[in-house]
Parts: C-alpha cells; structure tokens; sequence
C-alpha cells in the first residue's frame, strides 16, 4: 500500500516540506506509523523483523515518510516501557487511531551529551511545570503529542505534552538537508502546566537509562530504513548502468562502474543481515539488543550515505536533480549518521562493548 500512496510523490514532498497531513493520519489510523504496537492498544502487533521489512520498504520510497515512522513509533515504545498501566491504555490507542507524535530530547547545550540536559519537570500540587526548550525534534511540526526528556526533582522523566497546550510554541525548521518533509521543529515550552499523570510514571531513572530506552527503537528504525535507501539506491544503479552506453558498451561493463555496484550491494546486504540479526534478539528480548541495534544503526547508517554518493556517481548527470531517488537519498543518508546516536557516538559504544567483553 505504501508504494502506491507514495508513487511519485516523495519527490514533491521533498520540494514542498510537506507530507499532507490527512496522509499522516490516515496512516497512523491503519496502524502503519507504530506497527509493533499490540493489538490490545489498537496496533498491528508486528514483530521487530516484520516492522523492520515494512521500514525498510518505506525507507527506500521516502525517508520523510520513513523519518515520521521512525518518530510515532520511538513514542509508543516510549509510552510502552516507561508509563503506568493506566497511562499507556489512555496514550498508546491514540497513536494508533491516527493522532501523531515526536521525542524531543535535544537541545542547544544538549546533542551527542544527553546527560546536559536543562529541560526541567516540576511537580507542582497536582500539575507539573514544563520549562525548557528543544531543538530539530522530527514530526513536531505535524505532532499532537510530544514525548518531552527532562529533568525532575530525583532524576530524570519524561512527559507528555500536547501540542496545543499553554506555553508551547513549535517552530519549523524551514531548510534541513534532507528527510525535508519529516516535520522537523524546534521546540519552546514555556511554563507549561499539565495534569500530572502527564508525567510518565515508570519510576525515575538516569537520563541515560531513559533515553537508551527510547533510542534503541530509534537505532532500529532508522538502520532498516537506511537498508531500504540502499535497496533504492543498488535497484536505481544497476538500472542505470544496464540502459546507458558510453564508450560503445553499456556503462555496468566498465569495470570502475561495476565496482560502485558490488560496493553497493555488500553495503546493502551487510545492513539487511546487521538489521536482521538486531529484530532477532529485540524479538527475543535479549539484552544483547541494545549493542546490537547500535551496530546495526551503524553499519546501515555509514553504508547508506557512502552508498547514495556511489549510486549519484553511477548516474551522474542523470541522477542530479534535486527530486531524483538517488540525489534525495544521498542527503537523506547523510543525516542517518547524524542521528540517534552519531557514527562516533555509535564507534565509542561498540568499542566499550568490545573492552568490556574482551575479558
Ligand atoms: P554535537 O553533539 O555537537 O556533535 C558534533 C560532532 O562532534 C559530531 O560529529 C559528533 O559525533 C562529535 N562528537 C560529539 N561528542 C563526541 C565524543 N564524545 N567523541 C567523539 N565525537 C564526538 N533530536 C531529538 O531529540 N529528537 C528528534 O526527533 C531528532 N531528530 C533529528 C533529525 C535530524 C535530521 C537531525 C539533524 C537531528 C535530530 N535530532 C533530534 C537531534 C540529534 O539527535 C542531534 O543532532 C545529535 O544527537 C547530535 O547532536 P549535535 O547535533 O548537537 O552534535
């Protein structure tokens, strides 16, 4: 369903910064934003490997459409591991009925270094007081609902807020490099008060442990559909190299060609069995998930923008219009390495894990 609603739109989606919102929503009322949800919140209870196979599709359409997926589905299993019970049957049937949400946990002081942030969650009576401010927070700009990181009296929290409320002001990002339609925004949230069960009440942790949690469904997202920008990327290239001659011989016959092509098929097979391997052990739920979704978010996330500058240079002129498949991935890869943990962050992560189980 996804490859005829997207058809050739992605392209304009791209050019305008914009998806329509009843698209969105149409979307999630399906279920299809946040497909791992169970069926008793209203979702389509897929496993990790199921949702990651439908990300990856997504991915190699659209990584706006892929972005937004990433972000409604991070919040329901935010909502899922740190609310009450009564919280995440009140918030996650509405993800799957067609309201939209973002994470916003980074802030001006705050990227790589989460542990700095200054967002504050007062308790106050029976409300809380939200003040801080957050930045390139992706699907605000579409979002009912945002799943706010910050600090509280004894640790650190999570809260929910809607978008209408009091004291939040969400500003677009006008000019990202890519994912442009993904609603990124950034975020004011001026002594907003809310009821306090918009507090979620897992017990307080570490901002560290919170956002580990949210973030290993983020890795796991954004690697399948950066698996599925190499599929587009390999599927474009080979195209292209079987139809253009130049030289008198088809372009895949010029061994220099042909290399782009295997590089780009071992980048996307290393990221499909990577990704693999990860749903596997989140499907399992073995702790070993959490490394293995940060290596699999780094094998996909590096592969991908190596491999859309590859399959720019198969294509050269012919791929170089801003709406073309492979000129849109490769800026939309480059901002996978950006994000949810950056290839650094991710590389000081795999080596401690390497230190650690070295003995
Ligand atoms: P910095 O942390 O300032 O890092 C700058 C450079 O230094 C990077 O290369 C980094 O890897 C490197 N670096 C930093 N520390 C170290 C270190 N210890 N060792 C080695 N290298 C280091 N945030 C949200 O909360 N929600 C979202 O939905 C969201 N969506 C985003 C979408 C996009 C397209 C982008 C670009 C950002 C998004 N972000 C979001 C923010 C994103 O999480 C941060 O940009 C990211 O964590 C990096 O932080 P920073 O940009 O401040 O870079």
């Amino acid at each position: 369903m996804f490859t005829d609603l997207v058809g050739d739109r992605a392209a304009e989606w791209d050019r305008t910064g914009r998806i329509p919102l009843d698209t969105l929503r149409g979307l999630g009322a399906k279920g299809l934003l946040c497909a791992q949800v169970p069926a008793a919140h209203g979702g389509l209870a897929f496993s990790s490997r199921r949702n990651g196979e439908l990300t990856a599709h997504v991915g190699a359409l659209c990584s706006s459409l892929r972005s937004v997926m990433t972000s409604q589905g991070m919040a329901a299993w935010t909502l899922r591991r740190l609310a009450g019970a009564g919280q995440q049957a009140a918030l996650v049937p509405r993800l799957t009925g067609g309201e939209l949400a973002a994470v916003a946990f980074s802030e001006a002081g705050a990227g790589s270094d989460l542990s700095a942030l200054r967002t504050r969650i007062t308790r106050d009576g029976d409300e809380v007081v939200v003040d801080g401010a957050k930045v390139w927070t992706t699907n605000a700009a579409y979002a009912d609902l945002l799943v706010v990181f910050g600090r509280t009296e004894d640790g650190a929290g999570a809260v929910v807020v809607p978008a209408t409320a009091l004291g939040v002001r969400i500003e677009r990002i006008t000019d990202p490099l890519g994912c442009r339609a993904a609603g990124h925004a950034d975020i004011r949230l001026d002594g907003v008060r809310l009821p306090a069960d918009a507090l979620l009440d897992g017990v307080d942790r570490t901002p560290a442990l919170l956002v580990t949690t949210a973030l290993s469904y983020g890795r796991m997202s954004v690697a399948w559909g950066c698996t599925g920008i190499l599929r587009g990327c390999l599927t474009a290239a080979a195209r292209h190299a079987n139809a253009r001659e130049q030289f008198g011989v088809r372009l895949a016959e010029h061994q220099l060609v042909a290399r782009h092509l295997a590089e780009l098929l071992i980048a996307e097979q290393g990221a499909s069995r990577a990704c693999e391997h990860a749903s596997e052990l989140w499907d399992e739920g073995s702790p070993d998930m959490v490394t293995a979704a940060v290596l699999a978010k780094h094998v996909a996330a590096t592969g991908a923008a190596r491999g859309a500058a590859r399959a720019v240079q198969v294509l050269a002129s012919a791929g170089s219009r801003d709406g073309h498949t492979v000129a849109r991935a490769h800026r939309d890869a480059k901002l996978m390495e950006i994000i949810e943990g950056s290839s650094e962050i991710c590389e000081l992560m795999l080596a401690r894990h390497a230190l650690a189980t070295a003995g």
